[in-house]
């Protein structure tokens, strides 16, 4: 799958990080935003309306500065930039895959770096989005996990990876017009990018409430997928305060196997997850977990691992999403072949379950799951590595 057509780069150099100091109103959920209009002697009468009113601006209309608020008074807006900010994370550079999914290298306070992709399909586009900056876990096969946690993302900057896609893709509402609905580029969002979700709850949830809230970005929760590798004191969590859908990265049938893809096994073991996965609370039938299952070569490949896997998961309500691996450079596995891949579907399909092959999306940039990791991290490794990454750009 070499690529051939040529990787298009450029870079934006609009400064947007924060200058510490003033707060931030970027990732306040609702009552937080109303204690800080609060503390600046907004009347009380009227938090509600102020706050209803800056929200707006800030996710529904995408303003990014007070002046742009033009329903509020000269005076109060004044009054708000002296003692607020609007934040959002700079986008350092942007690369185009051939198949048209953009890897954007988002650039965060302290100089950090996280990668956000953007995946566009016939009937939705899919924002997959960073929690943490490296992954305090180390599952083996992927590129992240070679990545120390450097630390995790405040909400701010994780609903901002949202906007600074929608700011790309030029997808604020223009004045007097409503928001796109079926239609909009960026439909669906994945907590796949780097990091555990489940490890950095709080802020996780209250940036995709921001996401989901009806007078703002206002997307679906059932457009919203949460990946955790297992995490399961924080899963019920997970439905009972954000809402959205589960994945799970399964990808063992044994403990022996998972215990060496994915060491968290080795605290919360596949029983216990199981357990867990079967209480999970969902809101209609129709809702699914799904079992992300990467497919590695002579690994956890067979057809009695597929047979193992819809034993284990009999009775939760699930589609398998099986994930040809996708290589990295010193990665220790290889992707199973096309034809035991589609043996293993059809095994897992016979079963009664979905079982989708998801189709690998901007390897040429290195933007496919568990391909991301930090370029300035990376650039301590290999320099090499880097050009290679960045098409000798
Ligand atoms: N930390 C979370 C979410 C990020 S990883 C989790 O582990 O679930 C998103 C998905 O990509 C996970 O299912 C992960 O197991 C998978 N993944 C990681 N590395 C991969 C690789 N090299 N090839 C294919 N899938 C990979
Ligand atoms: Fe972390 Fe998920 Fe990668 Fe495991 S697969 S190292 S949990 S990002």
């Amino acid at each position: 799958m070499a690529p051939t057509a040529p990787i298009t780069q450029d870079v934006l150099t609009i400064p947007r990080a924060a200058p510490e100091g003033p707060v931030n109103l970027i990732g306040l959920t609702r009552e937080q935003l109303a204690e800080a209009l609060r503390g600046i002697g907004t009347p009380e009468k009227q938090i509600r309306m102020r706050t209803g009113q800056i929200w707006q601006w800030l996710y529904q209309k995408g303003v990014r500065s007070f002046d742009a608020m033009t329903n509020l008074a000269k005076p109060y807006r004044e009054t708000l930039s002296q003692n607020f900010t609007i934040a959002v994370p700079e986008i350092v550079s942007r690369q185009v895959s051939e198949d048209g999914t953009r890897k954007y290298l988002v650039r965060i306070a302290g100089g950090h770096e996280v990668e956000t992709v953007y995946i566009p399909e016939e009937s939705r586009g899919t924002l997959c989005i960073s929690s943490q900056v490296g992954c305090t876990l180390t599952c083996s096969f992927c590129h992240t996990g070679t990545q120390k946690l450097v630390r995790n993302l405040t909400s701010a900057e994780i609903i901002g990876q949202v906007m600074i896609a929608r700011d790309d893709l030029g997808e604020w509402p223009e004045p007097g017009r409503a928001p796109k609905d079926e239609t909009r580029l960026l439909s669906n969002i994945v907590l796949m990018g780097m990091g555990e979700p489940l490890y950095n709850f709080e802020a996780v949830r209250d940036a995709m409430k921001i996401a989901m809230d009806g007078e703002g970005i206002s997307l679906s929760r059932r457009r919203i997928t949460l990946s955790t590798s297992g995490v399961v004191p924080e899963i019920a969590r997970t439905a009972e305060e954000i809402g959205c859908l589960l994945a799970v990265s399964f990808h063992g049938t044994t403990d022996a196997v998972r215990d060496r893809l994915v060491p968290i096994n080795k605290k919360w073991n596949i029983e216990t997850l199981l357990e867990a996965l079967r209480a999970y609370p969902k809101l209609s039938n129709s809702e699914r977990i799904t079992f992300e299952y990467v497919m590695l070569k002579g690994v956890n490949d067979s057809d009695e691992d597929a047979r193992r896997l819809v034993k284990l998961i009999r009775g939760i309500p699930a589609k398998i999403n099986l994930i040809p691996f996708n290589e990295w450079p010193g990665a220790p596995y290889e992707r199973s072949d096309w034809a035991r891949i589609e043996a293993f579907a059809d095994i897992v399909h016979k079963a009664g379950y979905a079982s989708p092959i998801r189709t690998p999306r901007g390897e040429d940039i290195m933007a496919a799951c568990g391909q991301l990791k930090s370029a300035t991290e990376r650039g301590r490794r290999s320099r090499a590595a880097i050009a290679a990454d960045l098409g000798n750009g």
